[in-house]
């Protein structure tokens, strides 16, 4: 290079010759310069073009190359040996090097297109090429292919592009994936979603929300929000909406009625959010819909279920509380009388005993099942708990109707229930009370709806009683009774009344039944039915029970010593102390002790007994029977034995219940009924007791289905011994006139 005086600089080519003496001693070097200044910049220039080249194939990722077809040689870019990853000085650039290195599948479609390559200056179409590496990485390349021509028209090479698009096809391949992901994502989404407009129209909306709305896309573009929303609902998200709009909330969300193409209802749950465009203005709504049905289904389940009674679906006591809370208001308001009707199931418990809980629950279904048809619509039933049902009636002109209200339960209980193919009956206790007659809040007027049921009970069951303050026996607590029982018998509380039973065709007393009395001191009088189910529920009966034996025994054997004629002495059983494994010696011991025949003792147990564990029940009674010990049946026709069963006791004595006898003659049922067991009586060669007779004309008709014994007021309460031993001499006298 030389640098001239201006500044510039040249660069020269020397080239120089050196002449020797004939010694060979250089004498004269001579040579020429030439001046490349001009050839070296162009020199510069090309390289940098090349370069230039060769950056922009790299970075485009693409290669080219050349084959001469008149020489057959090829020629590959640099870039093309990289997409390639081989040397270029290793590495011939040959139509079958490069073939190795195509997917064996794409090939023969290379092949196929080089033979065509002379047919045209676009002979290739544009190809995708698989490219194969030993490692088994694949790129992908794109080819594009041209032939060139000489002056003439004729081919002398073929031209090609080679462009490496693995990395877009990635990247395209990805996006394509998360587009489908986000698609099938809002498409197979649980939710509904939807671009409501803000004409409020469907503009775009996912599978799910048609499938929920019944409609197709198209037709679902075509609706409004509004037009599938319930009619009632059309209008709750429009105060949340305008907020929205005014920007003072990003989301709402609300809950309301969507009505499907078929016609049905559900319910969702809309979230939805405002779209908008960059200036602010709104352009649509992007709505999420969730069908919240189930939801809601099982939101009023749970307050269903707060509410009602699970076995019978009845309304519970919580719900008849509000419910009595607010037709006292009502009533207090209007100057109008309401009425509790507090009901309760007799001998439930032998039912649940004897068949089993299972048969029990399904009485209790079928009960609960009567009972509204009982009652107006308007008036509401609902179970207690146990055996205890409960009517409202609501705004009644007077308590007569709570009379025929009560009548009609009665009877409808009455029917017989089909219970795993046993017919039952079973009867019921009625209570009464009235607002404002009787008490003027809810709590009281339950306490004495409860307090007339007793009454009721005490009346000898299967009937109803109003509540009246002077004859409420005790209404106090099981605790406060509990605790009272079990001293009872220590602190001599216990006395027992004499009954006597009648021969129904001569009018002589043939026996008379021990009936239990307790008076305590703070409590009063209790009833029997008050206090023997809570003995027998703690156990206790079975030394009260023993003390009953006994006294009742001893009682006799004192009557026959005065000289009284001989009578049988009838003493009640409970299933406790059936079942009580001491029975026999202590009955056997009580004989013994008071010295009584034992042919004058009768025992009386009740059908349920029989029906509990019959193998067991049959050797009890059988072992009694040893022991010359007289067996009734008491209450017949209220539980649920068979005569197969009833055929392996060894019985002496049927008791008719009281509740058949009561509405004789009146009453069709108890006539046919009370007749069948005098005909069984009969059949079974055994003595049948009328309980509970009251009237003459009960009377007539016992003798008239010729009966052979009665047991009732129309002849004697039960009464103090000293009383019977008067009866015992003028009783037959009488019954005789
Ligand atoms: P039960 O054995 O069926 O006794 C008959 C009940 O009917 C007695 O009620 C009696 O007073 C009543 N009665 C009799 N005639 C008439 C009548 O004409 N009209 C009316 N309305 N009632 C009448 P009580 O004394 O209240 O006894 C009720 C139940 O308590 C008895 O029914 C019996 O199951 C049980 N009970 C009584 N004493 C004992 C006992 O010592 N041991 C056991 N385990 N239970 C007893
Ligand atoms: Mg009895
Ligand atoms: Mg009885």
């Amino acid at each position: 290079r030389v640098v001239l005086p201006d500044g510039t600089e040249k660069v020269f080519h020397t080239q120089g010759e050196v002449t020797a003496d004939e010694h060979g001693k250089p004498i004269r070097v001579h040579g020429t310069l030439q001046d490349i200044t001009q050839r070296k910049a162009t020199e510069a220039a090309l390289s940098l073009t090349e370069m230039r080249y060769r950056e922009a194939q790299r970075i485009a990722k693409i290669g080219n190359w050349e084959w001469d077809l008149a020489t057959n040689g090829s020629w590959w870019s640099e870039e093309l040996y990289r997409i390639l990853e081989e040397d270029p000085n290793e590495y011939p650039a040959t139509f079958d090097n490069f073939l190795v290195k195509v997917h064996p599948d794409d090939r023969a479609a290379l092949v196929e297109g080089q033979r065509n390559v002379t047919a045209g200056p676009e002979a290739y179409p544009p190809a995708e090429t698989r490219l194969v590496f030993d490692d088994g990485r694949e790129k992908i390349v794109e080819q594009l292919v041209q032939t060139r021509l000489d002056e003439h028209g004729q081919p002398i090479a073929v031209i090609g592009t080679i462009h490496d698009i693995t990395e877009r096809r990635v990247l395209e391949g990805r996006l394509r994936e998360s587009e489908a992901r986000y698609a099938s994502t809002v498409q197979l989404a649980a939710v509904g979603i939807a671009h409501v407009d803000l004409a409020g129209r469907f503009a775009w909306s996912n599978r799910r929300l048609q499938e929920m709305l019944g409609y197709s896309e198209e037709e679902l573009s075509a609706l409004t929000t509004r037009q599938v929303s319930h009619a009632e609902d059309a209008h709750v998200t429009d105060p949340d909406r305008a907020r929205l709009h005014a920007g003072e909330i990003d989301t709402m969300r609300v809950e309301k009625r969507y009505v499907r193409k078929d016609g049905t209802v559900f319910w969702v749950r809309i979230t939805s959010a405002l779209r908008r465009a960059g200036d602010g203005e709104p352009l649509y709504h992007i709505s999420v819909i969730e069908d919240i049905t189930g939801q809601k289904i099982a939101q009023e389940r749970v307050h269903y279920l707060a509410t009602h009674d699970e076995l019978t679906g009845l309304a519970n006591r919580a719900l008849f509380g509000q419910v009595l809370d607010n037709a006292i208001e009502v009533a207090q308001r209007n100057e109008r009388q309401c009425a509790v009707l507090f009901i309760d199931l007799d001998r439930f418990k032998i039912v649940n005993d004897s068949l089993g809980h299972e048969a029990g629950d399904q009485l209790l279904k079928e009960i609960a099942a009567r009972l509204p048809r009982c009652v107006r619509r308007s008036d509401i039933v609902a179970r207690l708990g146990g055996d205890e049902f409960v009517v409202l009636l609501d705004d009644i002109p007077d308590l007569a109707v709570a009379s025929d209200v009560a009548r009609k339960i009665l009877s409808s209980v009455l029917a017989p229930v089909d219970i795993m193919g046993h017919e039952c009956r079973i009867t019921g206790s009625i209570g009464v009370a009235a607002y404002p007659l009787h008490a003027r809040d809810a709590a009281t007027l339950m306490k004495h709806a409860d307090t007339a049921m007793y009454l009721a009970k005490e009346e000898g069951k299967n009937n109803f009683q109003f509540y009246a303050a002077d004859a409420s026996p005790m209404s106090i607590t099981h605790l406060v009774l509990e605790s009272h029982l079990a001293r009872a018998l220590e602190r001599r509380e216990f006395s027992l009344q004499y009954q006597p039973r009648i021969d129904i065709a001569t009018g002589t007393i043939k026996g008379t039944e021990a009936l239990l009395r307790w008076w305590n001191p703070e409590l009063g009088t209790v009833s029997p039915a008050q206090f023997i189910p809570l003995a027998e529920d703690t156990g206790l009966i079975v030394s009260i029970g023993k003390w009953v034996l006994k006294t009742a025994c001893e009682q006799n054997v004192a009557w026959q010593r005065r000289g009284l004629p001989e009578i049988v002495i009838s003493v009640n059983l409970s299933p406790r102390q059936f079942r009580d494994p001491a029975l026999l010696d202590d009955i056997a011991q009580v004989l013994r002790e008071t010295g009584m025949a034992p042919g004058l003792l009768e025992l009386e147990i009740t059908e349920s007994m029989i029906m509990h564990n019959v193998d067991l029940a049959a050797a009890k009674a059988a072992a009694i029977k040893q022991l010359g010990v007289r067996l009734a049946v008491d209450d017949f026709g209220t539980g649920y034995s068979s005569l197969s069963q009833l055929k392996r006791f060894p019985i002496d004595t049927l008791k008719i219940d009281r509740s058949f006898v009561r509405d004789i003659p009146e009453n069709a049922d108890d006539r046919a009924i009370t007749e069948t067991i005098i005909s069984l009586g009969k059949a079974l060669n055994v003595t049948v007791v009328a309980e509970g007779v009251e009237t003459a004309e009960q009377f007539a008709f016992l003798l008239a289905k010729a009966c052979d014994e009665m047991q009732g007021f129309l002849f004697s309460k039960p009464c103090h011994p000293d009383a019977l031993v008067e009866l015992l001499e003028t009783i037959p006298v009488r019954a005789r006139a």
